[in-house]
């Protein structure tokens, strides 16, 4: 399936309380008048709950645009009791995906019938003001691809334009846009402070046609990340998750040397590598969803891990992991890679050594500013 565009949204229901913003004004003008809704509450609320599969398909193709009246901002879910994280705020200003990977953890929580994108982004805004009110001088990393990718929806929102106008008023800070779309194009032109990292998600086109439905093409992600390079963006990529497949050492070998056949390590920010892992009670709905399409994912044996969550077992992990990092150090050892939401025991067994003792990323592993912000 191709790169996703707006055109594959059945309908878009607009609450009348977001009327007078950006993205609702778009919206009307991108989209066809007869696919658009106006409502004064929440669509289709009475299928709130437990969605089947069929459901949860459906949802991808209903787009709810309405304000988030919660906290925008919170913890990057990796930093758990067991698990080695950096410090990472994450910035939701959406729920649900346009795209369609078969892991994908969405899987696992999401229970609204549509997909939903926040219009009241100065409200977001606004908090992270008053969190710069204590440390704007000090270097906090916000991303924004928890429970949406915001590149992936940015044609419609233009997001991306307003956060770095935004993060231009604080240089010391982080933004960071993980995407596994192309979407780059609209914001290219946007005045930065040079603290705004692009991070491609990324995987051999093999797995990308088979688990990562309506994401963009590897290439058309690499150019992008090429595009952003040049406009002076850092740019940064997640192997992640890495997906065991027949060949998958030819798959990867290729991959990181696509990669660094594209880029210098000094360009790219950091790669991080993990693999494979979700949580076990969204295997039956990922069973449902794509073990008709043949996915890798959906019938790999899979083992409990400390942190509730199904991994490969512990071996074949390394051995992955380590592979990949191999590679990258074959070509050169100037490439920064680190693993995502793994615990200590895979950080030694890949890459015998553990996060703190290598000196170029140990900031990302300071835990007092998070505590800081936690406790405000
Ligand atoms: S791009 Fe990310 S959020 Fe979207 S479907 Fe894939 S894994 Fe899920």
């Amino acid at each position: 399936m191709s790169e996703w565009t707006l055109d594959r949204v059945e309908r878009i229901f607009i609450d009348r309380r977001v009327c007078e913003t950006p993205v609702a004004k778009r919206a009307m003008a991108l989209v066809a008048p007869e696919k658009i809704e106006w409502v004064d509450a929440e669509p289709l609320a009475e299928r709130h709950g437990e969605l089947s599969a069929r459901d949860f398909d459906a949802s991808k193709r209903l787009l709810f645009i309405t304000e988030f009246k919660g906290k925008f901002f919170k913890r990057c879910p990796g930093a758990r009791p067991g698990l080695t994280c950096c410090n990472y705020f994450v910035l939701n200003l959406g729920s649900q995906c346009n795209m369609n990977c078969s892991y994908c953890y969405l899987q696992s929580f999401i229970n609204s019938p549509v997909m939903k994108i926040y219009a009241n982004i100065e409200t977001a805004l606004g908090e992270l003001r008053e969190i710069a009110n204590d440390i704007h001088d000090q270097p906090l990393r916000v991303g924004t691809g928890e429970t949406t990718d915001l590149l992936s929806l940015d044609t419609l929102t233009l997001f991306s334009r307003r956060l770095i106008q935004f993060f231009r008023e604080y240089p010391k800070w982080r933004l960071e846009f993980k995407t596994k779309s192309s979407q780059v194009e609209q914001f290219l032109d946007v005045e930065h402070a040079g603290n705004v990292i692009v991070s491609f998600s990324i995987n051999p086109q093999v797995v990308v046609e088979r688990e990562e439905h309506g994401t963009a093409a590897l290439e058309k992600r690499l150019a992008a990340a090429r595009e952003c390079k040049n406009k002076k963006f850092e740019i940064a990529f997640h192997i992640d998750p890495m997906i065991w497949h027949p060949n998958w050492q030819n798959s990867y070998r290729e991959l990181v040397r696509d990669i660094c056949e594209k880029f210098k390590p000094d360009e790219v920010n950091v790669i991080s590598v993990g693999a494979l892992r979700f949580q076990p009670e969204q295997r039956h709905m990922m069973r449902e969803r794509f073990v008709d399409l043949s996915s890798w994912v959906a019938g790999a044996e899979m083992f409990p891990s400390a942190d509730g969550k199904l991994r490969y077992d512990e071996q074949l992990r390394q051995e992955m992991l380590k592979f990949v990092i191999d590679e990258f150090r074959r070509h050169s050892r100037e490439w920064r890679i680190f693993l995502c939401m793994e615990a200590p025991e895979t950080w030694l067994g890949a890459m015998q050594s553990m996060p703190k003792s290598l000196g170029n990323l140990s900031e990302m592993f300071d835990h007092g500013l998070t505590r800081k912000v936690l406790c405000r």
